[in-house]
């Protein structure tokens, strides 16, 4: 397979950047596939004299390791790095040729201390914008610590493979032969799974003044305006960047007329990083409980002491569960009809939920789209009924009930949506560029629930200042009982429950 002339130019640069010699060690066989794979690899081994080519056998066919002479760097690409992993291709000759990946010393460190054989496998598509995030992320985690591999398995190349293990939404990712994780992963969410931290490091911290749970919007807020008091803050959380993470386009942060989700809050982490803010990623609070101090229990069973805690766990949306709702996230899939909407303008869409937040969606949307199918499981809708009458009189909406989704199909983004009628038992597809999914959000407070006071919904109950039920506690964003939930709304409550906790510490 020939790389084509401007491929090639890109490649030819990135290769000047190679600091030591490489080796493209390749398993081949007769077959079509290697072929295309053995020209790929010849060709990029001829580009630049610090990398050689060797013909070796691997577990699959075709396939190349890119590695040092003599050592194992474990990163093998299983197919065609091509699309989307072109890049990943790049950064994996670049990092084992010695060039260090940009990451920070704490991940580096916190990989490093991994002891175990960890061997893994993911499954992407060419297609797949949010594969090349866990490739690499993996592909860094191997090139830094020898006891980890990674595989990287081109569906298309593999597809018996990927149709064996029932392999419907990428990037699929298998640890040891057993299913590990599939979707949208950032290097912190890979290690919080895997890394077992040493609980004393964080037992023998100091009490804080002010202790953050939660590291998205709201909790680096309020981090950020309980630091600027000058009182010893500090934030854990379980991935930095929260739900943000998930957004491709922002265009409601006034003042900010476009940005992205991860763009966001990259910046954001700057902004709380500028401030003496002790940040503890990968770590998950498991219990609270008032003492004489404030005690919030991490998973791996340390006590962290703080005079005053900031709740900000977020929130997360329920999913459906159905084939192609993971794989086509942020590709046509959606669940904030106030952020996505006006991206659907003239095109037909469905929401699936017949409940409040799903029939409020459909009458926002039917006036951006053209068309909007609104599909409820039960054979009524749930929502008000004076909803219910706003969306019967609008002319491009059609309602139907008592119909179960059974799949959202697509190819590199969303085409339709097949459903069945829970009567007949007929299915039926209809051709859609979105579907936004309102069957309702789900607060991320389970490890609260015999603690503090939350809603029917599991929110936390917050007053005017975010004091919730428990002395000394605060809350903000979607955690919350607030009446809506947007980064900016989460952003102004973090704050309101640091000025809040900050007024509890003086005058207590
Ligand atoms: C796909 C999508 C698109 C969206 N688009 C927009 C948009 O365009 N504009 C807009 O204004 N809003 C949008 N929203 C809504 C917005 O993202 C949320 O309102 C906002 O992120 C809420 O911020 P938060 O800090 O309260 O919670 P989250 O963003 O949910 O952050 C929660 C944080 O808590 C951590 N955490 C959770 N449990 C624990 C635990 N037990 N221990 C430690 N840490 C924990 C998480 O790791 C995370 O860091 C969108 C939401 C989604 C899902």
């Amino acid at each position: 397979m020939a790389l084509d002339a401007e491929v090639k130019g890109q490649l030819a640069q990135y290769l000047t950047m190679l600091e030591n010699p490489i080796v493209l060690e390749t398993s081949l066989n007769d077959s079509e596939a290697s072929g295309k794979v053995r020209d790929f690899v010849t060709e990029i081994a001829e580009m630049s004299d610090k990398i050689a080519f060797k013909e070796v056998t691997l577990k699959r066919t075709p396939s190349f390791k890119v590695t040092r002479p003599g050592e194992d760097s474990g990163i093998v690409f299983a197919g065609l790095p091509m699309g989307h992993e072109f890049t990943s291709l790049i950064m994996a000759l670049l990092q084992v040729s010695g060039r260090a990946p940009k990451i920070s010393d704490e991940q580096v460190a916190l990989i490093k201390t991994i002891k175990q054989p960890l061997a893994f496998e993911t499954y992407v598509s060419l297609t797949c914008h949010n594969c090349p995030d866990v490739v690499q992320a993996l592909n860094i985690m191997s090139v830094l610590n020898p006891t980890i591999s990674h595989t990287m398995i081109e569906g298309g190349m593999f597809k018996a493979e990927v149709e064996e293990k029932e392999i419907l939404a990428v990037p699929t990712v298998y640890l040891d032969g057993e299913f590990f994780e599939s979707g949208r992963m950032t290097l912190d969410d890979i290690l919080a799974k895997v890394v077992t931290s040493d609980p004393s490091e964080f037992t023998a911290k100091e009490p804080f003044d002010v202790l953050v749970v939660g590291g998205g919007p709201a909790g680096a807020s309020a981090a950020i305006y309980a630091a600027r008091k000058g009182i010893r803050t500090g934030l854990l959380a379980e991935t930095f960047g929260g739900q943000v993470m998930e957004t491709l386009g922002i265009e409601n942060i006034i003042g900010t007329p476009y940005t992205e989700g991860p763009k966001f809050m990259a910046s954001v982490e700057e902004h709380v990083n500028q401030y003496e803010v002790d940040v503890m990623k990968a770590q998950r609070a498991a219990k609270i409980e008032k003492k004489e101090f404030v005690e919030v229990t991490l998973e791996n069973g340390a006590v962290l002491q703080t005079k005053a805690a900031i709740l900000a766990t977020g929130a997360r949306w329920r999913n459906t569960g159905v084939p192609g709702e993971a794989e086509f996230k942020t590709k046509g899939v959606a669940y904030c009809p106030h952020c996505d909407g006006p991206l659907f303008a003239g095109k037909d869409v469905a929401v699936i939920g017949g409940g409040n937040s799903g029939v409020e969606a459909a009458i926002d949307l039917a006036g951006l789209v053209k068309h909007v199918t609104l599909l409820e499981f039960l054979p009524e809708l749930k929502a008000d009924q004076v909803l219910q009458e706003r969306l019967a009189s609008l002319p491009n909406v059609t309602i139907l009930k008592n119909v179960a989704t059974k799949e959202i199909t697509g190819d590199t983004k969303v085409n339709g949506l097949t459903y069945m009628n829970r009567e007949t038992e007929d299915e039926h597809h209809i051709e859609l560029a979105g579907v936004f999914v309102q069957i309702g959000l789900v607060p991320n407070t389970d490890w609260l629930k015999d603690t503090l006071e939350l809603s029917r919904m599991g929110e936390i109950v917050v007053d005017k200042r975010g004091q919730t039920s428990m002395a000394g506690v605060f809350a903000a964003g979607d955690c919350t009982d607030s009446a809506y939930k947007q980064i900016i709304i989460s952003m102004g409550s973090g704050a309101t429950a640091a000025l809040g906790a900050f007024d509890h510490l003086i005058r207590s």
